[in-house]
């Protein structure tokens, strides 16, 4: 299983010795990014290469072999775990990691070494560049002059001998160099948790952090649950079907719905459903006011929830996980476009997407080519205010492979023709 925890943060924050002892804990692969940074500038250094010298970085980058085994650093096949902390590469190691093609090969190296693993790993970029989704991303800060006293007894306990200011200095000087960076700059991820370590022993870091990830892991294993679909037992059967009789009776209490068109609905054959989405209402509609049964297709974190994952279980939601390219997702939904299921998708991706201005999603034609199956556009109309009518207008088939000849972006060209579709059916008088 993947699992990847980013420690982004700038230098003397504890990020090395916290992602150490985690990776014991949690028995993770530990990947010391800055490492392969300063492989790359002990290379450079050794190599008589300049900075400008982009040709020739470019083909010693070509050749370079950075390995980790445990705590040692590994270039070309010689250990150079004390090397790499030298003051000669210290002092030039920021500035050779914003170069492009530096940053470019790094990037693509700490990918491959991480893929599929379980990977905890430290650096600048991580969780904003290298790893937009991992699992769990952690922002570590402290103050310059704390960061500076950490350093300096770091390097005083591997025998590395720089005066306090220097190290000091070369702090600010990397921080500024790292912050302001065009490529890969040092920025804290949007979703990232910020831990200020100044006065926190490592202790206390690492219980932060241990019960941060605790808790994702616990949650991860609860969404990976749903991608096994809990067996269709007759007691099962019975508790979707007093279920969606009993909500399907109070939905068309208060929101009186009226379908519209349901006679262009293939027969006995799969097909995907794709409608507008306001709010989770209207799935409830499509779910629970239809005599056939609809497999919406949801993001995962609604797993998340006690009740929704219930009803996610009991109505087979199929789970995806946004902005991965989720394989497993599509093999269920293949899977049960092949069974001659409906599945139910939202083009827009997000509520009120059209609203929004969000690209219309194309994989609700990805799914109908690769399944060999035709896609009914419905438009949703109504305010779902209680007791006023809300309309389910079902359209004419589309035929996603007659778009194939379109050239490369046939894909959208679909997509947006199915929208198109969808808008037109929402203005549809009843
Ligand atoms: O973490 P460490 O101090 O060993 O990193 C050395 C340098 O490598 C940093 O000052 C930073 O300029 C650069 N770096 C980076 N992106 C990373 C890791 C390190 O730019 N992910």
């Amino acid at each position: 299983m993947s699992f990847i925890v980013a420690i982004d943060g700038p230098s003397g924050t504890g990020k090395g010795t916290i992602t150490e002892l985690i990776a014991k804990k949690f028995n993770f692969q530990y990947l010391d990014t800055g490492a392969t940074y300063r492989c790359v500038t002990l290379k450079m250094i050794k190599e008589n290469i300049k900075m400008d010298e982009t040709e020739k970085i470019k083909e010693m980058l070509k050749n370079i072999k950075i390995e980790f085994d445990g705590e040692k650093v590994f270039l070309d096949g010689e250990d150079v775990s004390k090397k790499i902390r030298e003051a000669d590469v210290t002092s030039m190691v920021s500035q050779v990691s914003h170069l492009q093609e530096v940053r470019t090969a790094m990037v693509e190296l700490q990918r491959r070494m991480s893929e599929g693993k379980e990977v905890i790993l430290d650096g600048r970029d991580i969780g904003t560049n290298v790893f937009p989704n991992a699992e769990v991303k952690i922002y570590l800060d402290a103050s310059s002059e704390e960061r500076a006293k950490r350093r300096f007894k770091q390097n005083k306990e591997k025998g590395i001998d720089i005066p306090f200011e220097e190290v000091k200095k070369n702090i600010e000087f990397r921080d500024e160099n790292d912050k302001n960076a065009k490529i890969g700059p040092l920025k804290q991820a949007e979703d990232a948790i910020y831990i200020d370590t100044t006065n926190l022993s490592i202790k206390q870091v690492e219980a932060k952090v241990t019960k941060i990830i605790k808790k994702k892991k616990k949650l991860v294993e609860k969404i990976e649950k749903a991608y096994v679909m809990t067996k269709e037992t007759k007691w099962k059967i019975f508790r979707r079907k007093f279920t969606k009789g009993f909500l399907g009776l109070l939905y068309k209490i208060v929101y009186r719905p009226k379908m519209n068109g349901l006679e262009n609905l293939p027969k006995d054959e799969g097909y995907i459903i794709c409608a507008n989405h306001m709010n989770y209402l209207d799935a409830a509609g499509l779910i629970l006011c239809n005599k056939f049964p609809i497999r919406f297709i949801a993001k995962a974190d609604l797993y998340r929830f006690g009740i929704l994952s219930y009803l996610g279980h009991l109505f087979n939601i199929i789970p995806v996980k946004r902005d991965t390219g989720d394989i497993n997702s599509v093999k269920l939904c293949l899977k049960a476009l092949k069974n001659k299921e409906v599945l139910g998708i939202f083009p827009e991706g997000t509520r009120k997407g059209l609203e929004k201005n969000a690209k219309v999603k194309n994989g609700a034609v990805f799914l109908a080519e690769k399944a060999k199956v035709k896609i009914i556009p419905v438009g949703i109309h109504g305010t779902f205010k209680p007791f006023t009518k809300v309309t389910f207008n079902y359209g004419k088939p589309v035929d996603v492979s007659e778009f194939k000849k379109e050239g490369s972006d046939w894909l959208d060209k679909a997509s947006t023709k199915v929208m198109n579709d969808i808008v037109m059916l929402t203005k549809k008088e009843d």
